[in-house]
């Protein structure tokens, strides 16, 4: 029971924002998910290091490319730290293993690489080729002023494998469903793609193998990292990957030209390409320009980890456009965890702690109306699997919202004011075996709460063998809750 989680890696050079924080948050929620119900997860993130871009932001501070880039990665280290990411290994596109297994792989699918004239134009900040259709204006990623080049280049021979990368696209590879046609309908349009830049204009790449003049084209080098962490050109126990999960803007990239790649070098195609969308700000793309990128460092500060984490999957269908605001952070974070979640947690473990100190018993087995927490769960299950993180939180609400009002109702608090202790003791367990549910279904969202929370309350928490394993940890009915108050879980936020 493998299973092997990307995300992209992040272009050193980016401060790193709160797109960063979403792509690899959500691979993180699952990488924990798939821990507990007993896979062996390899989750890998890193930075990609090479390029135009750095050579010259290195330029200008009078270091070395990868003087800077030692400095630079470490921001998305101290950030993924500060989120909580349970990453196995990060990497960077100048690790040594990294630079021989592209080497390797050059080698290896020579047949489908030819050297030949590139005409046309070309973002120099970008360093991308822009086609004759879209080159009237400016570069259509940046915006700034194209060139015209005509100079030699290797190129990939892509156009052999046009039918065969739509064969593999026709089984569920994207996801969702909705980018599978945009992206099958882009294979008409593919032409071989340059995969390599002449060392008179970019320095700061790995030399192409045999001919000096050359670097191999930074996504050509970085799309590798994914074979390379796992151990490319030698047994890769991982590979192929369960879920790359990538931006919307890099679809294309990995879901047409990487899986080529892989054809031509003869290795197994990955199983699921997860797009995602972008968060705006008011209708708008964050740009540094445009002075709205939202730095998570500081929502993480004044909010915690476990909220921003619950919020970006939370608000917005993964997949989808959302638009980001302090005011739905707020708003999400004093309805759904303050007053839902963290009131129920607080109000329960008082209760219990209060007039249970020896623990509260299993009087009798829980037994719910109105609700079958065991086909919730299976729905849950089945979502997270989906990557459907938006229907597997409603799920958890679903839950909720049931011991909320359960707790209402029933009102223990009624029951041993009136002296009737052994009744208050049942709803008291009843409440206590739903937060445990609760507890085991928003751990992969907020492991730093809900470890405070199973802490409390007595509940066993450790990785199982397999999913059967999992639920009947997940249902098991414990014979005595031991208690102890939470305490406020989620405070007023200041100011
Ligand atoms: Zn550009």
């Amino acid at each position: 029971m493998k299973f092997y989680i990307t995300t992209p890696i992040y272009y050193v050079n980016d401060t790193p924002h709160i797109g960063h924080a979403y792509t690899t948050i959500a691979a993180d929620v699952i990488a924990r998910f798939k821990r507990m119900f007993g896979y062996n997860v390899f989750f890998l993130t890193g930075t990609d290091e090479h390029g135009k871009k750095i050579e010259k932001a290195a330029q200008e501070k009078g270091m070395s490319p990868k003087e800077l880039a030692d400095i630079t990665h470490q921001r998305f280290k101290e950030l993924w730290k500060v989120l909580n990411i349970s990453y196995d290994k990060f990497i960077r596109t100048t690790d040594p293993e990294h630079e021989q297994a592209v080497r390797e792989f050059w080698q290896k699918i020579k047949g489908s690489i030819y050297k030949s004239k590139y005409k046309g134009w070309y973002c120099i900040p970008c360093e991308t080729f822009v086609s004759q259709t879209q080159a009237e204006d400016n570069c259509p990623t940046c915006g700034r002023k194209l060139e015209f080049l005509e100079e030699d280049s290797y190129f990939l021979s892509v156009s052999k494998y046009k039918e065969e990368v739509r064969k593999y696209l026709e089984q569920d590879i994207v996801k969702p469903d909705f980018r599978k046609n945009e992206v099958i309908n882009a294979i008409d349009d593919l032409q071989d793609i340059s995969i390599s830049r002449p060392r008179s204009r970019v320095m700061w790449g790995i030399p192409v193998p045999g001919d000096e003049n050359f670097v191999i084209y930074v996504w050509f080098d970085a799309l590798i990292n994914y074979i390379s962490a796992v151990g490319y050109p030698n047994k890769m126990e991982f590979w192929p990957a369960d879920i790359h999960i990538v931006g919307k803007d890099i679809i294309k990239f990995h879901a047409i030209i990487w899986p080529i790649m892989l054809m031509a070098a003869g290795i197994e195609l990955p199983k699921k390409i997860f797009a995602h969308g972008w968060w705006k700000v008011k209708g708008q793309k964050m740009s540094k320009s445009l002075k709205n990128v939202v730095d998570p460092f500081e929502l993480a500060k004044v909010f915690g980890e476990d909220t921003i984490r619950f919020f970006l999957l939370r608000e917005i269908p993964f997949g989808n456009d959302g638009d980001f605001s302090e005011e739905l952070i707020i708003r999400r974070y004093e309805s759904d965890l303050a007053k839902d979640t963290g009131n129920l947690f607080l109000r329960i473990s008082k209760l219990a702690q209060n007039n249970f100190p020896g623990g509260v018993r299993r009087i009798q087995a829980p037994k719910f109306q109105d609700i079958n927490i065991e086909a919730l769960l299976d729905d849950w299950i089945a979502k997270m699997n989906d990557l459907d993180f938006f229907n597997a939180l409603n799920i958890l609400f679903q839950i909720i919202s049931y011991a909320n009002k359960y707790a209402d109702i029933k009102a223990p608090w009624k029951l041993l004011r009136a002296g009737n202790n052994e009744e208050a003791e049942k709803v008291i367990y009843d409440l206590a075996y739903l937060i445990k549910i609760i507890i085991f279904m928003l751990l992969p969202f907020c492991p730093t709460i809900s470890k405070t929370v199973a802490e409390r309350f007595g509940i066993k928490i450790q990785n199982a063998k397999g999913e059967n394993e999992m639920k009947k940890m997940i249902l098991e009915n414990y014979e005595i809750f031991k208690i102890s108050s939470t305490g406020v879980l989620f405070p007023k936020i200041e100011g």
